[in-house]
């Protein structure tokens, strides 16, 4: 017997259509590209998210189409996330952090065919646009009379002209669900980047699990910063979560200094802000030369890579903000846990609690993990045995996009490529990452990348790259190098050797020129051993 209860498909465009309805008057504010701040509601955003849809239509663009941004958080990127999805094209969110080239192989990788982008890529774009084949439209996010002359760039419009050319009443096709609505590459994985497809169940369902209290606890009350971009995971959800929960928007735009940041915070009387670890560093570190204290800020997410314990002090004791430690990936778009205490802890000592609260915490529900060990066997949950960390639900990818790398599951599961305790309470703790990628500011760095370039050196006969703690941006670059017998390259001319080749935080902070690279069996480098080779090793300045 089935139930008898309306069948109506979770389709994003519900979101907006519910803010405006119930939460028409709630603010989104945005500092611009153009410097000022920009000021409306979520009625406004509702508007111009349906003449955004009106514009895409008039563009004859199939169903499931990709339309790309190259943008930061801003009012005009939340209108593509609910015009672009809600008409059931795929909001392709480009990383304009990455190298050129890589933009260019992952616009025609994913076949986008238009890309909407903030004034400050246009360089990028100018630079690009001739070899993204798949592309027939270009969009600059800005009024028609800021638009530059003699671009090159062919057919670009202004996006402001090109939506008010179009009415803003629109009704909301209604189809499957399961229909894919966006998009994000990660080159956290080996070989080239992989897309995970998200799709309107998976993000309806991901915005209102995120919503819980011991989630991210989002409120009509709250006044959300998303710092973390728009370009990466749908910035964590957060732009659905607050649709769907009314909460107050404010976007940071280009300015993600600390000074800028904070001044935002509390301008804006934020309650609630998300970011990685570097972005509150520059925070905190600005804040304590200047001796300020917040006045509206209560809690802080803070994943993307292990937020340091200091931090969590800082926040807590000196400043009063709750600190939630949250762990997710691009493949579980993004949320997998979320550390909150239960009533247990509550009157815990305040150094037990901080142990609680360097863990990157309890599973959402929807996300359902397990460790296992070499041979796949499940290891308990005692908060010693470490395994690598498999999870599933309903926002885990099933499968990249294109069906690139293969099937990713092992027996349904997704390996996160993470190393991990799991505690009798169900708190998960990193370990390891059994990676090799570097994170450096939120950022990931392939190191195959960077040995690539090196290993183009006439001179060089091996490269190996690993990341060491750098206390800003958590991971730097340093390559270690085997010159070829009689060759001579110095650390100087190799890093001048980056320039052009790959995006400037790419570059490795230093080289080291070793006698080998210890080698397994099979002929891989083993970067374990490396690494306890350099273990006294101190990159320059820090
Ligand atoms: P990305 O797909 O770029 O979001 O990167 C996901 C990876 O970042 C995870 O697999 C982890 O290795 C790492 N990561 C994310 N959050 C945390 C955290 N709170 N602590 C440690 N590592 C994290």
């Amino acid at each position: 017997m089935l139930g008898l209860m309306q069948s109506q498909q979770l389709l994003i465009s519900s979101l907006i259509e519910f803010a405006e309805r119930h939460h028409g008057e709630a603010e989104v504010v945005s500092r611009r590209v153009e410097g000022d701040i920009h000021r409306y509601t979520y009625k406004g955003v509702a508007q111009r998210s349906r003449q955004v849809a009106n514009a895409l239509d008039g563009m004859n663009l199939a169903f499931s189409d990709r339309v790309a941004t190259l943008a930061w958080n801003g009012y005009r990127h939340l209108e593509l996330y609910f015009g672009v999805s809600g008409t059931g094209r795929v909001l392709h969110t480009l990383n304009p952090r990455l190298h050129p080239d890589q933009i260019v192989w992952i616009a025609n990788h994913a076949e986008d065919q238009v890309l909407c982008f903030d004034m400050s890529f246009l360089p990028i774009v100018k630079a690009v646009h001739s070899r993204c084949t798949t592309i027939k439209h270009f969009v600059a996010l800005c009024d028609a009379d800021k638009l530059p002359p003699d671009t090159g760039i062919p057919g670009l419009l202004s996006y402001e002209a090109w939506i008010g050319s179009h009415p803003s009443e629109y009704k909301w096709p209604e189809f499957d669900e399961n229909s894919a609505s966006s998009m994000c590459y990660t080159s956290g994985t080996t070989g080239n980047p992989k897309a995970a497809l998200y799709s309107h169940r998976s993000t309806m369902i991901h915005a209102l699990a995120g919503a819980l209290p011991d989630a991210l606890s989002m409120s009509a009350r709250d006044c959300v910063l998303p710092v973390v971009p728009m370009f990466h995971v749908n910035a964590w959800g957060l732009p659905y979560s607050a649709a769907m929960t009314g909460a107050k928007l404010v976007f940071p735009g280009p300015a993600m200094d600390g000074k800028s940041i904070f001044e935002l915070i509390e301008s804006e009387r934020v309650s609630f802000a998300a970011g990685v670890p570097t972005v509150w560093q520059m925070m905190l570190a600005h804040m304590q030369s200047g001796k300020l204290r917040f006045s509206t800020l209560k809690r802080t997410v803070i994943g993307g890579s292990a937020c340091p314990p200091a931090m969590i002090t800082a926040f807590n004791d000196d400043y009063g903000v709750e600190v939630l430690h949250a762990w997710g990936m691009t493949e579980m778009s993004p949320l997998g846990t979320v550390c909150t205490l239960k009533n247990k802890h509550l009157e815990m000592e305040s150094a037990e609690k901080m142990k609680v609260r360097l863990k990157q915490g309890r599973g959402v529900f929807g996300v359902d993990m397990k460790i296992v060990g070499d041979e796949g066997e499940e290891l308990p949950w005692d908060g010693k045995a470490y395994g690598d960390l498999l999870v599933k639900g309903p926002w885990v990818i099933s499968a990249y996009f294109k069906g690139e790398g293969g099937s990713p599951l092992v027996d349904g599961w997704f390996p996160t490529g993470d190393v991990a305790t799991i505690d009798p309470d169900g708190y998960m703790q990193i370990t390891d990452r059994s990676k090799d990628v570097i994170k450096s500011g939120g950022e990931w760095i392939s190191s195959i990348d960077v040995e690539n370039v090196a290993m183009a050196h006439p001179a060089v006969a091996m490269a190996a790259c690993i990341g060491m703690k750098h206390p800003k941006w958590d991971e730097r670059p340093v390559i270690a190098v085997v010159k070829k017998p009689g060759s001579e390259v110095t650390r100087e001319e190799l890093i001048a050797f980056y320039e052009g080749k790959t995006a400037k935080w790419q570059i490795p902070d230093d080289v080291i020129f070793v006698e080998a690279i210890p080698l397994g069996g099979t002929g891989k480098m083993q970067k374990v051993k490396l690494r306890e080779m350099l273990q006294d090793y101190k990159l320059p300045g820090v």
